[in-house]
């Protein structure tokens, strides 16, 4: 068998493109207030019906692969409503062309069907087989207020992440762009000048491309930013300070000599913008002992950081392992950053989380 996964990127790129597209749908229909008041919560719909779309297209191509996604349909079950407002939606962005058509592949075929697809995103995980692991709306508080979320799809094949895809609507399409304070609120536009999709293939590095409707634009390689000065790096964390600890942080950036504020985004745009150089390092640190992150939050991220450059390990030092189930139940927080100052910035956070624990 062919191991380039070239069908593979094609496929998860396609999917993520169309399932992105349907998120924003969703957020300019509520925030244009057409929207009825019975209608579920735009997060609720989106997240839905962007899982359908992606496990239809997985479904369609590789019907055998077995796939762990965010969401689950028994709420979907009990509310016909519900079930045919994502439906309706659904159904308008799977077949409004004719490559959206072949992708599908007629995966999508009732609002019944629909559902037993949101369904298949059931499995355990692990070390072995191939496992697609879907996150169809990453960041949903970013969603909501209009600033950042992805649309994310990894392959892992005997535990291993092999591709890794990211649709990012609200990020800048231009890879240098520099991260402005206020990229975690407002970025949305209609029109369409912002979207981008990284993606990657375990040993054929990571690019970028803008997001389009139709067919794949063209992508550029992409590759973190060498650091030549750490006192005018840039790190990146969540906005919610239940998911990284923000004080933390903080105390690591001074350490290292970091004069610049954090940069506060949600999702995992934040892999893919310090993937692309427009940030250098990400923090992401356990508030809580029994928290295990999950393996949708992380696959595609991961890989893209690494083969654009970095490196990605949890607090400890060790890689994030995607093989012991949906969650990383045996690691602890992420730190990535370019492989050249990994190692420095891991001992900073190892400091001041000692620090902390004694
Ligand atoms: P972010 O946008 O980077 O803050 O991450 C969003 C993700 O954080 C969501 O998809 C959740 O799965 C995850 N999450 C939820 N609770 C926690 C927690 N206590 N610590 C870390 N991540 C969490
Ligand atoms: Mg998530």
């Amino acid at each position: 068998m062919s191991s380039s996964f070239a069908k593979e990127l094609e496929v998860a790129q396609l999917a993520v493109q169309r399932a992105t597209i349907l998120t924003k749908r969703v957020f300019h229909n509520s925030a244009k207030g057409t929207v009825s008041k019975d209608d579920a919560s735009p997060v609720t719909v989106g997240d839905f019906g962007a899982q359908a779309l992606i496990i239809a297209a997985l479904q369609a191509n590789f019907p055998g692969d077995k796939i762990v996604a965010e969401e689950e349909s028994d709420t979907l079950r009990s509310n016909a409503a519900l079930r045919d407002q994502i439906w309706d939606l659904v159904r308008t962005t799977a077949l409004d062309d004719a490559a959206a058509e072949a992708l599908l592949g007629g995966a999508v075929k009732d609002a019944d069907a629909m559902l037993d697809l949101i369904g298949l995103g059931n499995s355990k995980g692990g070390a072995s087989g191939r496992i697609w692991a879907i996150d169809p709306i990453d960041g949903t508080k970013g969603f909501l207020r209009g600033g950042q979320y992805a649309v994310c799809l990894a392959l892992m094949v005997d535990g291993d992440v092999k591709v890794g895809v990211l649709g990012c609507p609200n990020l800048p399409v231009d890879d240098a762009a520099p991260l402005t304070a206020d990229i975690g609120t407002d970025q949305t536009d209609e029109g369409g000048s912002r979207g981008v999709i990284f993606s990657a293939v375990l040993g054929q590095g990571a690019s970028s491309r803008p997001l389009g409707t139709g067919a794949l634009a063209e992508g550029k390689p992409i590759a973190m930013k060498p650091i030549t000065e750490m006192a005018a790096a840039s790190f990146c964390e969540s906005v919610e300070a239940g998911h990284s600890n923000q004080g933390e942080s903080a105390q690591i950036a001074q350490k290292l000599g970091i004069t610049r504020p954090s940069v506060r985004m949600d999702s995992q745009a934040k892999y893919g913008s310090i993937a692309r150089g427009a940030g250098d390092i990400y923090l992401r640190l356990p508030t809580s002992k029994t928290y295990q992150e999950k393996i949708w939050d992380h696959a595609a991220g991961d890989l893209i950081v690494r083969e654009a450059g970095g490196q990605v390990t949890d607090t400890t030092g060790s890689r994030l392992d995607f093989s012991v189930g949906r969650t990383l139940a045996a690691n602890r927080g992420v730190i990535a950053a370019p492989a050249a100052v990994h190692g420095q910035v891991l001992k900073a956070v190892q400091e001041v989380l000692g620090q902390a624990a004694s």
